[in-house]
């Protein structure tokens, strides 16, 4: 590695800041240094806890995640703050939560905050984010938020980058529960219901233990035979079987309410995952998916950069004339792959 580079790796691990904001660009940016930096702080990563925000926009994520990031601050917790916009072109710069977030956290040098936004494709976000993820892991923060907007599939990748999800719903958004419909359901390690001043919060949660096939029995004749049955409902966190019951936690994220008994969920799954070997298994899942999106990557640019010229463009006209199909098409790039 170049003298600079190291010299800028020293400054990040030392704790300097305008060297953490440089790395960060230089990765966001897919400079040239950026893969030799991150191979050279990956050695400094692995200490901190990931936590993904994951939800619908405007159920109040933003601003959960702030009151989230003063708690872990009042713990004397260090917290790094990646806030991606899957649907925004904009990155590096502030997203409209950003302005919120700012105005109280700005000045803390226990904070970092950084928005990212689309770099062309999903995965390419999914695999900068991850990266953004080490450097900060590297500097030193031990507790890194990773808040995604929307419900769909590139919250699931991101999440996958987490070793805790935290699916945010809220009263009043037209659908009883946002995320049933999108498959984020599964990944979520905790509930925030947040918004829990507003009229309708029970029935969210209540939708949501229903899904979680925990709602109370709603006929009354059975308790009329007898007393109720003591373990009709199992407590969530840690079950017996060794799996997690995800808590449901109500939240009203505006004036902190429930945001440290969250806080408080987030850290016993962290300990739950170290007791059954769930964190291992979390970390073999980012590493995997981190080799698989770098190789994905490289693979696609080693083989544009060994085709002839036009011969890519020669290729989709033809599909397109249907003198022949896009999987032959792809068989016949496939004999130029290095
Ligand atoms: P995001 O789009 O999910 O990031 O949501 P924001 O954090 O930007 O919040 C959306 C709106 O909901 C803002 O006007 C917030 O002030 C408001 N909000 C956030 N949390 C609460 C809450 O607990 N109760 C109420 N009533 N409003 C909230």
């Amino acid at each position: 590695m170049e003298r600079t580079a190291d010299a800028l790796l020293s400054a990040l691990l030392a704790g300097n800041r305008r060297a953490l904001a440089r790395v960060i660009s230089l990765v966001e940016d897919d400079a040239a240094e950026a893969p030799a930096l991150l191979s050279a702080l990956y050695a400094h990563t692995g200490r901190a806890h990931v936590i993904g925000i994951t939800g619908a926009p405007g159920t109040g994520k933003s601003t959960l995640v702030n009151a989230l990031a003063r708690a872990y601050r009042a713990q004397g917790h260090t917290v790094g703050v990646i806030a991606v916009d899957p649907t925004s072109p904009f990155s590096g710069g502030a997203l409209l939560g950003d302005r919120v977030r700012m105005r109280d956290l700005a000045g803390d040098p226990g904070i970092f905050i950084r928005s990212m936004a689309t770099r062309g494709s999903l995965g390419g976000l999914a695999r900068a984010t991850a990266d953004v993820i080490s450097v900060l892991d590297a500097a030193g923060f031990a507790r890194i938020l990773v808040e995604t907007v929307g419900v769909g599939q590139a919250e699931v990748d991101i999440a996958s980058a987490a070793h805790t999800t935290v699916v945010v719903e809220a009263p009043g958004l037209g659908d009883e529960v946002q995320a049933i419909k999108a498959g984020v359901l599964e990944i979520a390690d905790i509930f925030a219901v947040n918004k829990a001043d507003r009229e309708g919060a029970d029935r969210t949660v209540l939708a949501l233990q229903m899904m979680q096939g925990l709602a109370p029995a709603t006929t009354g004749h059975h308790r009329a035979a007898g007393p109720p049955t003591p373990h009709a409902r199992p407590q969530p966190g840690p079950q017996e079987d060794g799996s997690w019951l995800p808590p449901i936690q109500k939240t009203i994220a505006l004036h902190g309410d429930g945001v440290d008994a969250l806080r408080e969920w987030i850290e016993r799954h962290a300990a739950y995952l170290t007791a059954t070997g769930g964190w291992a298994r979390r970390e073999a899942t980012r590493a995997a998916a981190e080799i698989e999106r770098i190789l994905r990557d490289r693979l696609w640019e080693a083989l544009l950069a060994g085709l002839p010229a036009d011969c890519f463009a020669q290729t989709v006209a033809a599909v397109v004339r249907r003198e022949t199909d896009p999987y032959t098409a792809a068989t016949r790039l496939l004999t130029y792959a290095p």
